[in-house]
């Protein structure tokens, strides 16, 4: 899938997202489009070429690899209320992998976010035993992705026109 550039504020280019995380920026409210593809739409958007930022965002703290402190609202973010096991947007809670009672740490390497009936039907079991494999394997983000996912969380619902073409 193409890629959009990310300029920051002050128009330099920060990093590259997928179109439909531009989008969702834009529908946030973060960032404004800059260049926008001739044609194609994505619902009521022109596909955007470039985005801009609407707040300066300092890069050292944007590329700085600075760990987020675990939390499980944190863990949550990091998979966007995605369940780890029906990869439904619907979780919730919060699922250790290796659950503690084995001895499974309270970590991020060992944190999921799960919706409830999966949560529940997984139980005290590893998801090979409960035969409910991982859709991806749980990781250590960094506080800067956590923010990503923080201002393009669909769960954060702060609607803005910024960026929107007004209707005909
Ligand atoms: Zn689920």
């Amino acid at each position: 899938m193409t890629q959009v550039e990310v300029w920051n504020a002050d128009e330099t280019l920060l990093h590259r997202v997928s179109v439909r995380h531009a989008v969702q920026m834009i529908w946030r409210g973060v960032a404004t489009p800059v260049e926008v593809h001739a044609t194609e739409r994505i619902g009521p958007y022109r596909v955007p070429v470039v985005v801009r930022l609407v707040r300066y965002v300092e890069q050292k703290w944007l590329y700085s690899r600075t760990r987020a402190t675990y939390s499980r609202e944190g863990v949550l973010l990091r998979d966007r209320h995605r369940c780890a096991y029906c990869g439904r947007f619907t979780a919730t809670t919060m699922d250790h992998v290796l659950p503690r009672s084995r001895g499974g740490a309270t970590a991020w390497a060992n944190a999921v976010a799960a919706c409830e009936p999966c949560n529940l039907r997984k139980g005290d079991r590893t998801p090979d035993e409960a035969r409910m494999p991982l859709r991806w394997e749980p990781y250590v983000p960094t506080r800067v992705q956590l923010h990503f996912a923080r201002t393009t969380s669909p769960h954060v619902t702060h609607l803005t026109d910024s960026g929107k073409e007004p209707a005909r």
